[in-house]
């Protein structure tokens, strides 16, 4: 095995947020690059010779061939074993399932999330560590510095590794393994919930409507909802997971899965809708012409994890973001469970599973997920859901009307703002800031201003 050391300058703008670096398209493809980024990420983990990565992407444009360089910078930099999704494929709670399964070093999961894909759109690159999550701070700040001092990068000549089969071949001196991207992932799913009584319930005539929004869990959604519980071919839409995400932005809220949102409240609704992100961390629950909000999705999941055999021995606790509503936190106290308020990013929730101080965790911004592994993970939600249906037997509307009778209802709104100048944004946020000092005590109608809060 021939290995080159390829000489370069260094970057000064490869400082990997919570979520990793992202980046245009554009940006990526300049020469040497991407290169810097993955040899920056080597050189900080260090991992010893002969150890396992995990490898895969949400399918977004400039995936593939981020793989095949990746893989030849791994032989290179002494990785034993690369297991990659197959056609280059996986979603980041899979990666990370997959991480956690095969007890890897890591991986690099290859997503812009919901942001547009395609050459005009972004692409990104996060490294998680072996626990499943993504790296914490001390490891993204070393990679950061890493990168702004780099010289060189290694990295083998050889042809392009067959994606799109699963099976093994070797790399330099490394094995490349390309696995079947829904496997482990589903294997897990059918230990958490209760495969057999969703099958029931979608054989008696429940119908339900899952939107991939052509990213990457229609294969995942396909296995799990069509074949393996019954659901109707088709239930699945836009399940083609599309370099440019069909043009849409795969992020599933009202807005931009409207065409879910179409269907849900249109004649003939179906049961039961959702729809995931570009990269499948997130979701959105609907029942026949009703939305249910990320906030009271983590509680009616709370509520009702012991009807989940994953979950049936109990939670140990509830996290949740600072500006999701409190809707948990009330569930929380009815199961005598603490609840703990993070600030916003995941891996304030991992910190607090690998501590086994909280199951369950969710945020306003549509995602939810628990210690099964350490990303959000939309189909989780999604299949929670169907498990809670499946035994409870109501629509969804009746599950949160009894839900809010039981344990009072918080209100909430979420206002999303894109693409505005920064610092026309941050005059609006001063001048919401400017009024806290005023605000508490003051009636508006028949209510009171209790408390203003602010994150920090
Ligand atoms: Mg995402």
């Amino acid at each position: 095995m021939n290995i080159d050391i390829v000489a370069t300058t260094p970057f000064n703008d490869q400082k990997p947020g919570t979520s990793g670096l992202r980046k245009k398209v554009a940006v990526f493809q300049a020469p040497t690059y991407l290169e810097n980024f993955v040899q920056a990420v080597f050189d900080t983990i260090a991992a010893p010779a002969g150890s396992t990565l995990v490898l895969g992407g949400d399918g977004r444009y400039y995936n593939r061939e981020a793989i095949q360089v990746i893989l030849r910078m791994a032989a290179a930099n002494g990785i034993g074993r690369v297991l990659v999704g197959q056609g280059g494929i996986l979603s980041t709670p899979a990666a990370s399932c997959v991480i956690r399964k095969h007890g890897t070093c890591g991986g690099l999961i290859l997503s812009a999330s919901h942001n547009p894909g395609g050459p005009e759109g972004d692409f990104g690159i996060k490294y998680n560590t072996g626990n499943g999550g993504p790296a914490p701070e001390k490891v993204t700040d070393a990679i950061f510095a890493r990168s702004r001092e780099l010289a060189s990068y290694r990295i083998i000549d050889a042809p392009d590794v067959a994606l799109d089969q699963p099976g093994s071949s070797v790399l330099g001196g490394m094995t490349v393994d390309v696995i079947d991207p829904v496997a482990d992932y589903a294997e897990l799913m059918e230990s958490l919930f209760d495969f057999a009584a969703i099958r029931k319930l979608i054989a008696g005539g429940f119908e339900l409507c899952f939107d991939a929004m052509h990213a990457v869990t229609g294969p995942y959604a396909r296995e799990i909802l069509e074949r393996r519980l019954g659901a109707a071919v088709g239930s699945v839409i836009n399940g083609v997971p599309l370099e440019d995400f069909g043009g849409g932005h795969p992020d599933p809220n009202l807005t931009y899965a409207h065409e879910l949102v179409e269907i849900m409240y249109g004649a003939d609704a179906p049961d039961f809708g959702a729809a995931s992100d570009g990269d499948g961390d997130r979701n959105m629950v609907l029942g026949r012409g009703f939305f249910v909000t990320p906030s009271d999705s983590l509680a009616v999941i709370a509520a009702n994890a012991a009807l989940a055999p994953g979950y049936a021995d109990g939670i140990a606790g509830i996290a949740r973001s600072m500006p999701t509503s409190a809707a948990a936190d009330r569930v929380a106290d009815k199961l005598g469970v603490p609840c703990y308020e993070t600030p916003t990013g995941w891996k304030f929730f991992g910190n607090l599973m690998d501590a086994g101080k909280v199951t369950l965790c969710g945020e306003e911004s549509f995602g939810t997920g628990s210690s099964h592994v350490r990303e959000k993970d939309g189909l989780w939600a999604v299949l929670f859901w169907l498990n809670i249906l499946a035994r409870r037997r109501l629509s969804v509307e009746a599950i949160l009307y009894r839900h809010w009778a039981e344990f009072g209802r918080n209100v909430y709104s979420r206002h999303d703002y894109e693409a505005l100048p920064a610092d026309v944004a941050a005059g609006v946020m001063a001048q919401v800031k400017d009024q806290f000092a005023v605000l508490p005590g003051q009636r508006f109608g028949g209510y009171r201003v209790k408390f203003c809060d602010d994150f920090s």
